[in-house]
């Protein structure tokens, strides 16, 4: 096994940099930090290209079960030092083990509506915690995946995938842009709803066809007219105090349970 004690190391540097976007998407690859991410991506068949072991490690069986499928699938397990560890996560108490995966896109026409009861499409998605709390809430509702559509944060930016705990490997994630989207929402089995401030219909009381896919808007500018007027019907939240909305990661939480309800 490789050890690497250097600050300046090439791979050090070469992880460092999936901080950036342009790097991410030159590579085709994101950084994931902890052994529960890790242990995660196994369970769904995704192993690490590079995983990167704190000489401080504590031994686990998930550890050694990472080493081995690592290892197995050609990737390489480097010992590092914890100075390195901080350097490459940006903290000051970094997890003990990082690794680098492969990002995965699945392609709109590749997704199976009907496997799951409910899905998410996000328009223009900004802020990478929303992205990845919802990335997490989806999966914990039983959601099928989450399409961005057009220019959105980078779901595989190490903030997102922090904010997923481990989500980002659990359900498919695609991205489209309005034009596609709006093609492909054409055969869509099931109910397609959008979230909208201004919209006059419960969210409690549309009837929906399952499955159902959820839209929500943008933090600031919300849902876009063009991807609204393509909904079967939009909804609102009851905003009962003096708040004029919800957060977007929470709002969409609140609607993909009302859609999985009885599941
Ligand atoms: N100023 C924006 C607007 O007018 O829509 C606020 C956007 S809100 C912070 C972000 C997204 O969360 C919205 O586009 C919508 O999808 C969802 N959302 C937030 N509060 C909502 C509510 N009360 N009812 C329905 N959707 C809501």
């Amino acid at each position: 096994m490789r050890e690497i004690t250097s600050l300046t190391n090439e791979t050090v540097k070469a992880v460092r940099a999936l901080h950036m976007r342009k790097e991410r998407e030159a590579t085709g690859r994101f950084l994931a930090e902890g052994l529960k991410f890790i242990g995660e991506a196994l369970d769904q068949g995704r192993v690490p290209k590079t995983l990167l072991v704190g000489q401080d490690a504590r031994p686990h069986p998930l550890l050694d079960r990472a080493r081995a499928e690592t290892t197995r699938a050609g990737g390489e397990v480097i010992v590092v030092t914890h100075a390195i560890l901080e350097k490459i996560s940006r903290r000051d108490n970094p997890q003990t083990v990082l690794a680098v995966f492969e990002q995965k896109y699945t392609p709109l026409d590749d997704l199976t509506p009907d496997s799951a009861p409910c899905w998410v499409a996000l328009e223009q998605v900004r802020d990478p915690g929303n992205l990845g709390t919802i990335i997490r809430t989806a999966d914990a509702a039983g959601c099928g995946g989450v399409i961005l559509i057009g220019d959105c944060v980078d779901p595989f930016s190490v903030e997102a995938v922090r904010a997923t705990m481990g989500s980002v490997f659990a359900v498919a994630i695609s991205k489209a842009t309005p034009e596609q989207f709006l093609a492909w929402r054409a055969k869509w089995p099931g109910s397609v709803i959008g979230t909208r401030l201004d919209a006059t219909a419960d969210y409690r009381g549309a009837e929906v066809r399952r499955p159902s896919l959820v839209l929500m808007g943008n933090e600031q500018a919300g849902l876009t007219d063009v991807l609204a007027a393509a909904c079967d019907v939009n909804v609102k939240i009851p905003m009962r105090g003096r708040a004029d909305s919800l957060n977007l990661a929470i709002a969409t939480g609140i609607m993909v349970y009302a859609m999985t309800d009885g599941v």
